[in-house]
């Protein structure tokens, strides 16, 4: 039996009965890009993929048959849907780093970070509903937010973050027009895409000018404990817990594969989130939670965490270096303090989706920039990753792509 192909019975005889919400899911230009950029001759800057090489592989095979071994009648078994008890607790501690107290009757454990924005907005999102984020943004949340037919509104960052000022227009605009933000998304640190972080300074006034409005601010913190330089950044959430949905993953900082994230959340909030979780998933893997924590409880997982930051550091070095040897003038970019990621501009008249096509020719690929907004702006732009090829790749990688930068500016 060969997979179904879509000409082969025409075109789609389900049309007409899907629900108006499937019109809003569409491929993300990140997925198409993969097939091509996972080419082994080319040098990829576009995936987002964590580096889990450096993981003691040896331990986490151990402490997994252990598992099955001592507790399998829990890990193979169904749980609740808020998820493991003991887990919560140790996330609590993971969060304490990011200078939050909470309790473990506050968090939900998710599929991935990706599953507790789902729920959020699963609970949060009826149809035409606007949800105001940062310019640009995550790009499977503005999926997530189409998909609920929500719309997306963005709010200019520079080089500290979000705009106080810029944000607090832009809901007064939306209100007068009748259409009231429901959420504020932001990802405030070492940000996917543009590699920015808010200021501290600026953290208190973007939670005041979100309270004054009434708007919920939904942080989502995958990249924290991965700063590259100093001390964690202190969450959102550690300073307004009644004002803030946050997520937690630790595909970043353990491995993606094992699927374990968590939303921390007010209490109503919360037991809504548990009841979207129930009719989504039942209950989340029990064999994963429990390997989670054991891994947690068990190995020096802030050690491992430093070496994650050496390594990431490393190839985040090379490619700021590359990138201020090799670019031609005029092209500009940020300088992430952590997490995966750099955002590049280049000169006016430049287009980077256009140019992609000669880009992996020359055998680079990166992520053009209008995947990252939901209202075609980001035609200069680019995020270009360094969490996944070596160092001596990444230089080879923007070498390359100064070249075919170079050659479109000649044209
Ligand atoms: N939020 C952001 C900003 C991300 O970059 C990612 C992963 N690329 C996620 C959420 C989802 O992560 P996961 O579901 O693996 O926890």
């Amino acid at each position: 039996m060969q997979p179904d192909e879509p000409s082969r019975w025409g075109a789609d005889p389900w049309l007409g009965h899907y629900a108006q919400r499937a019109a809003g899911m569409v491929a993300s230009e990140v997925r198409a890009l993969f097939a091509v950029a996972s080419r082994p001759e080319i040098v990829s800057l576009a995936g987002g993929m964590p580096n889990v090489s450096a993981l003691p592989i040896d331990a986490v095979a151990a402490l997994m048959a252990d598992l099955v071994t001592e507790r399998g009648q829990v890990a193979l078994q169904y749980g609740s849907a808020q998820g493991d008890p003991s887990l919560r607790e140790t996330i609590c501690t993971v969060m304490a780093e990011e200078g939050i107290d909470a309790h473990p009757d506050d968090v939900v454990v998710t599929v991935g970070s990706q599953q507790a924005l789902d729920l959020v907005a699963r609970v949060f999102l009826d149809p035409g509903d606007t949800v105001v984020t940062e310019g640009p943004t995550y790009v499977t949340a503005l999926g997530t937010f189409a998909a609920y037919q929500a719309r997306a509104v963005h709010v200019a960052m520079d080089e500290r973050g979000v705009l106080p000022e810029a944000l607090a227009e832009t809901f007064a605009r939306l209100e007068r027009a009748g259409r009231p933000a429901k959420l504020f998304y932001t990802v405030p640190t070492f940000q996917n895409p543009a590699g920015v972080t808010l200021a501290a300074e600026r953290r208190l006034r973007v939670l005041e000018v979100c309270r004054r409005a009434k708007v919920l601010v939904l942080e989502d913190n995958p990249y924290g404990l991965l700063h590259l330089e100093g001390e964690p950044m202190r969450a959102l959430r550690a300073d307004a817990p009644a004002d803030v949905v946050y997520l937690g993953s630790f595909s970043k900082t353990l491995a993606p594969g094992l699927r374990v994230g968590w939303a921390l959340a007010p209490s109503a909030v919360r037991d809504k989130l548990v009841l979207a979780a129930e009719s989504a998933m039942l209950s989340h893997s029990a064999f994963a939670q429990l390997a989670v924590d054991r891994y947690l409880r068990t190995q020096p997982w802030q050690e491992q965490l430093k070496a994650f930051r050496e390594m990431y550091r490393e190839r985040r070095d090379a490619m700021l270096d590359a990138l201020e040897q090799r670019m031609p003038a005029g092209v500009s970019w940020t300088r992430p303090g952590g997490g995966f990621f750099v955002w590049v501009t280049l000169p006016e008249g430049l287009d980077s989706k256009a140019m992609l096509p000669r880009a992996v020719q020359a055998r680079v690929a990166y992520v053009p920039g209008t995947g990252f907004y939901a209202d075609g702006a980001g035609r200069r732009a680019m995020r270009l990753s360094y969490c996944y090829p070596p160092p001596e790749r990444i230089r080879e990688g923007v070498g390359t792509l100064a070249e075919v930068i170079g050659t479109e500016l000649e044209l």
